[in-house]
């Protein structure tokens, strides 16, 4: 039996994962007891938790009073008192397997008899911790990541015991909680995230150790590959430590430069020293020109694609949830099954067999073995992208792909919808959503659109900005040119829609503006707080404000760094309506209906004449705006508006 329905949830533990989980699930709205050991401790996860529902609150990320979600939150140091009556445990105490089991061992005997037990481990075995109870299948991990409020992704993870209702019921839950879960169907060690990204950092300390790569020169070559930070880096800020301890663990040898560290007691940040100095030198300070085209950077990508491969395999995850993990746990710019389909599986599987020859076992047993799943694809001639299939099946000629930051939907009438698919990031403009818009609008048959919406996945947001992990790498020379996307949509020759309902911020709004019209709902708000950052809004925010609103509307929008509302943004034009929710679709329709289906040669050359003529003098404008005419003059489309109109009815324009 499972439980109806999770309406109450306990956490133990109020440390640093413990009052995050408790944060994120009252902000979900259920009921949460949180509980540690001692009364102090208690007190400073609670005082964590408000601390953090302020700052949310400040940048206005949360739409209830933090008051309200603090009203959802008990502490107690009793466990019975705890867990009595509650739907569902988190346990979050220390990283100890006796701990973990004596507490297992207490919940078999308080906790309801149908409640789901999560543990939020990161390394330990979820078989192992549930063997402490006598009910092993209602036993699931939970892995939050660190910092729960921040980060959107939690793996759940199966048990040998556990049945696929409670996994099932964990997953449901954690989507409840606005976060991505991934199924990890089988307890391996390191789960889905550590295992695959294991390799990231291990293969480039075997690089550096063989003399094959310089530090910097690792760190600089990756990022340019769109990771958001080198591996030598990740490992300083978790700990070199951690890795050290996991392969030592699992018996597999350990690069010499991560020996010379853990001998020299130099484990990264923590301790002010690792593979770069914090205390007495700028910390990671590699630079892009540190990176070089001789970095062998497949090298260390065929690695981590055996480790997916692997875990595809042995039926652990699927593709798609080891591409979902690793680009929300990891901040991977793509997840590692689509970046090595178009990178082509058979070289993967070329640079393994390579690498195989070369060191055998000496790195690890097998390490460079190819995955028979691997194999057989390649063998299949499934060998990634330009094959149609790879590790994911892709569609057959130059059409749009298949992207996972948006969706898209053409409809029969013309009307193409794109919905920014990042909810839990307030749908914030991540590059890999930034070229997707791009390859969409580019592949799709700009003859059967006749006009495109734009949208923001969830309730709360359009779009509240560019992701800040996409400056980490920022290149100057590439992000002093005008953003593609922007450009794209601006130049889409179809009218473009932006529907806003929540926030409409920063990149946001420069998304918004490069549209031809956009309504918003009244509770919407808008701003460019890149000035706060030391930036401008860069996307076209200085440029297409002072071409929509007055001069000084313009600057106070960009110099303040304000949000305005909805009814400001009506009123100093920089949106076409600002409506109640109710009004909010059937406006929408109304706006979209005049344009699938109007003329479609004139709204083109409308729109062209009007973006283009506005950079120009009047006369060269009213010279455009003459040549379109006179051509219009020749259309179908121009006979059909006449003829409807003489004999009173719609016109039916088919673009000739
Ligand atoms: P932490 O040390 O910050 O917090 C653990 C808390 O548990 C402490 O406040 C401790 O007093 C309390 N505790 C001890 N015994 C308890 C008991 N019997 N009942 C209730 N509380 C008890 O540790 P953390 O970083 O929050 O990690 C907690 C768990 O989350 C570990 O299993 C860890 O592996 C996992 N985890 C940690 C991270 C991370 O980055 N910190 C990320 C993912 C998962």
């Amino acid at each position: 039996m499972t439980i109806d329905s999770i309406d109450t949830v306990t956490v133990l533990g109020a440390g640093s994962m413990g009052h995050g989980i408790t944060e994120v699930v009252a902000l979900a709205g259920y009921d949460v007891t949180m509980r540690d050991i001692e009364e102090d401790i208690v007190q400073d996860g609670y005082e964590d938790i408000e601390w953090s529902l302020d700052k949310l609150d400040e940048k206005g990320l949360i739409d209830q009073e933090p008051e309200e979600v603090l009203d959802r939150i008990s502490t107690t140091v009793d466990l019975e008192d705890a867990v009595t009556g509650a739907d569902m445990v988190i346990e979050a105490a220390p990283e100890q397997m006796d701990l973990k089991k004596d507490i297992f061992g207490d919940l078999d005997e308080m906790a309801d008899e149908d409640a789901l037990l999560a543990s939020n481990t990161s390394s330990l075995s979820i078989t192992e911790i549930a063997s402490a109870t006598d009910r092993p299948d209602k036993v699931v991990g939970l892995h939050f990541f660190n910092p729960p409020v921040q980060m959107d992704l939690v793996e759940v993870i199966y048990g040998d015991e556990t049945t696929d209702a409670t996994a099932e019921q964990a997953y449901e839950f954690i989507e409840s909680i606005d976060k991505t879960p991934i199924y990890v169907r089988k307890d391996v060690q390191g789960f889905v995230v550590n295992t695959v990204l294991g390799p990231f950092s291990g293969e480039a300390a075997w690089m550096v150790s063989e003399g094959l790569a310089e530090i910097k020169e690792a760190d600089a070559s990756m990022t340019q590959r769109g990771y958001p930070m080198g591996p030598f880096e990740l490992s300083d800020m978790t700990g070199i430590d951690i890795g050290y301890h996991v392969r030592k663990e699992a018996g597999m040898p350990i690069p010499p430069i991560v020996q010379e560290k853990v001998d020299a007691d130099e484990l990264g940040q923590k301790t002010g020293k690792g593979y770069y100095d914090y205390e007495d030198g700028d910390g990671a300070d590699y630079e892009p020109s540190d990176a070089s085209d001789d970095f062998d950077w497949l090298r260390i990508e065929s690695v981590i694609v055996n480790r997916a491969a692997e875990l595809i395999e042995n039926d652990v995850a699927t593709a798609e949830a080891i591409d979902t993990g690793l680009r929300l746990g990891a901040g991977f710019p793509e997840g590692p099954c689509r970046r090595a389909d178009k990178t082509g599986l058979d070289t993967i599987v070329e640079k393994l067999e390579e690498l195989d020859e070369e060191y055998g076992d000496e790195h690890g047993e097998g390490r460079y073995e190819p995955s028979q799943y691997l194999l057989d694809l390649v063998e299949e001639g499934h060998t990634g992208r330009d094959a149609g299939k790879g590790f994911f099946e892709y569609e057959s000629g130059d059409g749009p792909g298949d992207y996972h930051t948006i969706n898209y939907e053409l409809h029969d009438d013309g009307l193409l919808e794109i919905e920014l698919d990042r909810p839990a990031q307030l749908n914030a403009l991540s590059p890999d959503l930034m070229d997707a818009i791009v390859d969409l609008l580019d592949s799709v048959d700009d003859e059967e659109v006749r006009a495109v919406t734009f949208e923001g996945a969830g309730d709360r947001a359009f779009c509240a900005g560019a992701d800040v992990t996409a400056f980490s790498d920022s290149d100057p020379a590439k992000d002093s040119e005008p953003t593609e996307v922007f450009t794209a949509v601006a130049e889409y020759p179809r009218p473009t829609l932006a529907k806003i309902d929540g926030f409409c911020l920063g990149g946001g709004l420069e998304l918004a503006l490069a549209c031809d019209l956009r309504i918003a709902t009244e509770d919407s708000s808008f701003g460019f707080p890149e000035i706060d950052l030391g930036l401008l809004p860069g996307g076209g925010g200085t440029q297409r404000t002072i071409r929509n609103l007055s001069d000084a509307r313009a600057k106070e929008l960009v110099f303040r760094g304000e949000h305005i509302s909805a009814e400001r943004a009506q009123d100093w034009g920089l949106i076409n309506r600002a409506v109640s929710g109710e009004e909010y679709e059937e406006t929408v329709e109304e706006f979209v209906d005049d344009l699938v289906n109007g003329p479609p040669i004139a709204l083109r050359k409308a729109k062209r004449v009007m973006n283009e003529g506005a950079d120009q003098d009047l006369d060269a404008g009213l010279e455009m705006e003459s040549q379109a005419f006179g051509l219009l003059l020749t259309t179908d489309d121009m006979m059909e508006g006449v003829a409807a109109f003489s004999a009173d009815r719609e016109p039916e324009f088919e673009g000739e």
